[in-house]
């Protein structure tokens, strides 16, 4: 609440650079709120010292039965002041929340403003792009290889669910032993994540999740059924969704957690089903495997110190160039302007694919820095290191500063599908990405992962 307080002005128009809309003046209401929090807070803590002051009144009383009557009679009205103020505050917290949690990070001073179309192109990799062609269209390449079924998923589950069969299956399985193994390669560590995860804790990274009974056309997240009841607190939302990616429970595995600072940073890498509802997608997009409702993504996360993360984001992109650039197909690197930041990014790689059969780009990754965004809202700070803490000038007068929020990343891996779709358009032959090598890396990783030191 401070940081939003003191920045009010860069806070607003960062907001609206993002597109972000917030209501009229919510900027400005979160620092009067915390203005007015402080000051509650503060007569309240003086209530209660008086309170404690009272409690000695009435022991030294005992004898003296009027002096007694006079200090219960003050302490049940300071009893009820107090009440009275716990309320209050907790209102006033409630709001400040509320307006607090809808504002989104502050944005790196090289992203560009704007829409989409004003990404920039900071690198391009592999073959040259070959021409645009119907003929090079996933779909049919897939029905006449027998790769994805379309029409069991739609009898099955509903339109875009799709069963991959044959090598489309082990294409699946090959894509993620690869990328895994070259993760591992650069020291993440595999998880594999639960896909299902409390509201709560999406909206704490950064999504929300909102109440499917009341806005069912605007969730991108899939409730489970009947765990939609009211919040207990507005702190607190027992339902639980589908999560739309890995980095939910990748960031959620250190929610409440002080990290000594030697374990930064942090590095996983979690192989998860990524559930997204597209409500309102349309259109050429929703044909093949190109935008789905289920998918396997296998997802780089991180976890820095606060002036580390801006390295790691370069590790992760190099990391996944050596997983694109080993496939073989054309693609590109954009650094995301600000429309497309979302929420908790401060900066934002994407990679986008040539796609020859769909006649474009297609993204095939994205890569975020949310800095303290997600750390602050599911609380993972670190020790300082006993080096820089005794250069602090905590000292005896003052009280030691709060401990540092942790900086988090995260960015694809493998979003198996549309890599799926970039390899068939491009031509990439079976006999590279069959079980064979999917088998021979699984073995490879696993040898290497347990070598011993
Ligand atoms: P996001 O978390 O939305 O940035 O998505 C991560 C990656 O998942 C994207 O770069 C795409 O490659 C892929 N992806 C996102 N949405 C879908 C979808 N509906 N169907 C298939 N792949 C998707």
């Amino acid at each position: 609440y401070r940081d939003i307080s003191e920045n009010v002005v860069y806070k607003s128009h960062n907001a609206f650079n993002r597109k972000v809309l917030l209501p009229v003046g919510s900027v400005q209401s979160v620092a009067r709120l915390y203005e007015q929090q402080k000051e509650l807070s503060q007569s309240l803590n003086a209530q209660r010292h008086s309170r404690s002051v009272i409690g000695e009144r009435i022991r030294a009383a005992s004898q003296d039965t009027a002096l007694k009557q006079a200090a219960l009679e003050d302490a049940k009205k300071l009893k009820a002041k107090i009440a009275e103020l716990e309320l209050q505050v907790a209102e006033v917290e409630e709001q400040l929340f509320k307006l607090a949690i809808a504002i989104p990070n502050d944005t790196h001073p090289l992203s560009p403003i704007g829409p989409e179309s004003v990404a920039e192109t900071l690198s391009s990799h592999g073959p040259p792009p070959l021409p645009a062609s119907t003929s090079r269209d996933h779909v049919s390449i897939c029905n006449a290889l027998d790769l994805l079924d379309l029409k069991a998923g739609a009898t099955v589950t509903g339109s875009s669910w799709y069963y991959l069969k044959n090598e489309g299956a082990l294409l699946e399985l090959a894509l993620v032993s690869y990328a895994l193994s070259i993760a591992i390669k650069h020291g993440f560590t595999p998880v594999t994540t639960p896909d299902v995860v409390r509201a709560d804790i999406a909206r704490r990274c950064g999504f929300q999740p909102r109440d499917p009974l009341e806005d069912p056309a605007t969730s991108q997240m899939y409730h489970i059924d009947g765990s939609s009841e009211a919040p207990v607190t507005p702190h607190h939302h027992p339902g639980l969704v589908l999560a739309g990616t890995a980095e939910i429970p990748l960031a959620g595995m250190f929610a409440n957690h002080i990290l000594p600072s030697e374990r930064l940073p942090i590095k996983v890498v979690g192989l998860g089903h990524a559930f997204r509802a597209e409500a309102g997608a349309r259109g050429a997009d929703t044909r093949g495997l190109y935008r789905v409702h289920q998918f396997t993504k296998l997802e780089l996360f991180a976890i820095t110190k606060a002036e580390g993360s801006e390295e790691m984001m370069e590790h992760l992109r190099r990391l996944q160039m050596e997983i694109f650039e080993g496939l073989d197909i054309p693609f590109r690197v954009l650094d995301m302007p600000t429309e497309e930041l979302g929420a908790s990014a401060y900066r934002k790689y994407d990679a986008e694919a040539w796609m020859p059969g769909r006649g474009g780009w297609g993204e095939i990754s994205s890569t975020s820095n949310c800095t303290d965004y997600q750390a602050r809202r599911l609380h993972i700070r670190y020790q300082r290191s006993s080096a820089s803490s005794a250069d602090s000038p905590s000292s005896e007068q003052s009280a030691p500063a709060p401990l540092p929020f942790a900086h988090t990343l995260n960015g694809t891996a493998a979003a198996i599908p549309r890599l799926i779709v970039a390899l068939l358009e491009n031509g990439a032959r079976f006999d590279d990405f069959g079980a064979v090598l999917s088998f021979i890396h699984w073995l490879s990783v696993l040898m290497t992962y347990f070598q011993p030191p």
